[in-house]
């Protein structure tokens, strides 16, 4: 079967980076701007960046409904902090209309770690993955899956042990934390099999 094409949404956020990543496991990214773009991917990175700022812009784009579509149809999205925001059911602490792409039946706080700690790292133990480094920037954490939600990490230490921060549902997975801000390629590499494998 010929190689999946992977996209990353490139409206706003750390698009580059995840690009970075992906070259980094071989496999080459096509950044996501327009519907027309969007047609010729088999799966899509949402980075992160500013969730509101994203749905604005996706919006302006006329990305959101197709985007929501293909999520609809059963497209592998990997949604990381912002990434993982938009494609959240509910939001608790949204900005007036915010809206998402939707698909994970999840609740997610938006700044749920406070708004002092902009930014920190914390150990994460990632079902499949293993141990890694979380880097966390004014992150989300799942506040509550429905059943049929996988939980894949939660932090480990700190003041927010116990919190979950990594889940999927099928060919839907979402982290609160920034693997695309580290060396470690892991969680893309877990991503990449879950689209061989859709
Ligand atoms: N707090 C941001 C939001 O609500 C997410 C931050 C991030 O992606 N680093 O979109």
């Amino acid at each position: 079967m010929a190689e999946k094409t992977i996209g990353v949404l490139a409206l706003q956020g750390d698009f580059r980076e995840h690009a970075a990543s992906l070259k980094a496991i071989g496999q080459e990214p096509v950044f996501v701007r327009r519907p027309h773009e969007l047609d010729k991917v088999d799966a899509l990175i949402v980075p992160g960046g500013e969730s509101t700022a994203m749905w604005k812009l996706a919006t302006t784009a006329e990305m959101f409904e197709p985007v929501r579509k293909r999520i609809a149809d059963g497209m592998p999205v990997f949604g990381t902090c912002a990434g993982m925001i938009m494609l959240a059911d509910r939001i608790v602490d949204a900005a007036a209309g915010q809206q998402t792409f939707g698909g994970l039946p999840i609740t997610v706080r938006r700044n749920a770690f406070g708004r002092q700690t902009e930014s920190f790292e914390e150990p994460i133990s990632f079902d499949g993955v293993g141990e890694l480094t979380g880097v966390f920037i004014r992150a989300p954490w799942v506040e509550s899956v429905e059943e049929g939600v996988e939980v894949l990490a939660r932090v480990t230490s700190g003041p927010a042990t116990g919190r979950i921060v990594a889940v999927r549902q099928g060919n839907l997975l979402a982290t609160s934390f920034h693997p695309e801000l580290t060396a470690d390629h892991r969680v893309h590499a877990f991503f990449v099999d879950v689209v061989r494998a859709a």
